[in-house]
């Protein structure tokens, strides 16, 4: 099947641009580094999950949901964008939410209230899928029909949003008239980055695929990459295969743990912004940007490669995390 066949609504602002970050690569003296402005979605201030939202919201109305329920860490990038596309699409929408670091109402999670999300609170993590299963039951008592949207919106349909993405940056590539040697992500659930890898096959794009992990060890957050890449091969019956040695992940950037904040992201966070006036997050981006930071002092790319940062979003949390930047 191809790929543009598949039920869509459009939610995010495209193309997003893409700007070279000529300061910050004359700075570190390395390769030319770039920045896709996925953090310019349009989408109650935007971010990566509009793009699997897309294609998330035609499934959950094409299946006659009136809510939708997903879930995740109290400053959750995704459940705000979620709740954001349900109210841009009429749909009521329940968040599950764990408490954790940085649950002050400020944030994403002011944005979820303001966007007229019902807020469920658990106490940790491991909590949160029986919270939502409850949620689901409870709706259907009273009268609705829900749709939960995975975690992160990352499974093979939500990482369609990613897959054209690539094609997007193929196109804009012509354009500019640089072609990138690599692209650099931060990963988490696996659905951007499974995404990316799918369409790294699907329109035959050459250059490396980096996730950079906000938390999980290499091996299982590679898995879950792999897991969503092949979920999505065989949503468009593409006969495909993807072998372990196709999924670059860097796991020793997250420190101490999922958001967690360290140094390293707070001087890239700050980097970033005084030399290219660009905010990062202090979960995801923040994170990969260091990485980056390193990759390139180590020499990992040479001076004349073009290397992609796609910064995917996740500003509102930096006003949950302030007291890490004063
Ligand atoms: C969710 C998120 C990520 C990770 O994306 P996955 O598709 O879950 O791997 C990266 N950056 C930001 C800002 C996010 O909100």
């Amino acid at each position: 099947m191809n790929i543009d066949k598949l039920p869509r609504i459009e939610l995010a602002h495209l193309p997003t641009p893409i700007e070279a970050m000529e300061t910050l690569s004359a700075e570190l003296g390395g390769a030319h580094l770039f920045v896709k402005r996925d953090d310019c979605t349009g989408l109650a201030t935007g971010g990566n999950k509009t793009r699997k939202l897309e294609y998330l919201l035609a499934d959950a109305k094409e299946k006659g949901a009136d809510t939708l329920i997903t879930e995740g860490g109290s400053q959750s990038n995704h459940c705000r964008q979620t709740a954001a596309a349900a109210a841009k699409v009429g749909l009521d929408c329940t968040l599950v939410l764990n408490r954790g670091f940085a649950d002050e109402e400020t944030g994403n999670l002011l944005l979820d209230r303001m966007l007229g999300a019902e807020v469920v609170f658990v106490d940790d993590s491991t909590q949160r899928g029986s919270a939502v299963a409850e949620t689901a039951e409870r709706l259907q008592r009273e009268g609705r029909t829900s749709y939960v949207v995975p975690t992160g919106g990352s499974n093979g349909l939500g990482a369609m949003g990613y897959a054209i993405a690539l094609r997007e940056i193929q196109s804009q590539e012509k354009a500019l008239g640089v072609k990138f040697d690599a692209v650099v992500v931060a990963s988490g659930s696996g659905g951007t980055q499974g995404g990316l890898v799918f369409g790294k096959k699907l329109f035959d794009f050459p250059a490396e695929i980096i996730g950079i992990s906000d938390g999980e060890p290499r091996d299982e957050l590679s898995k879950q990459v792999l897991r969503v890449a092949r979920e999505a091969a065989r949503l468009l019956n593409e006969p495909m295969t993807f072998a372990p040695t196709e999924v670059t992940v860097f796991d020793e950037y997250y420190g101490e743990g999922y958001g967690i904040p360290n140094e390293a992201m707070v001087s890239a966070v700050k980097r970033v912004a005084r030399t290219e006036g660009i905010l990062l997050d202090p979960v995801y981006s923040g994170k990969a940007m260091a990485g980056l930071i390193d990759l390139v002092g180590k020499g990992h790319f040479n001076s004349a490669q073009n290397v992609l940062f796609i910064h995917t979003g996740g500003t509102p949390a930096l006003f949950a995390y302030a007291a890490s930047f004063r």
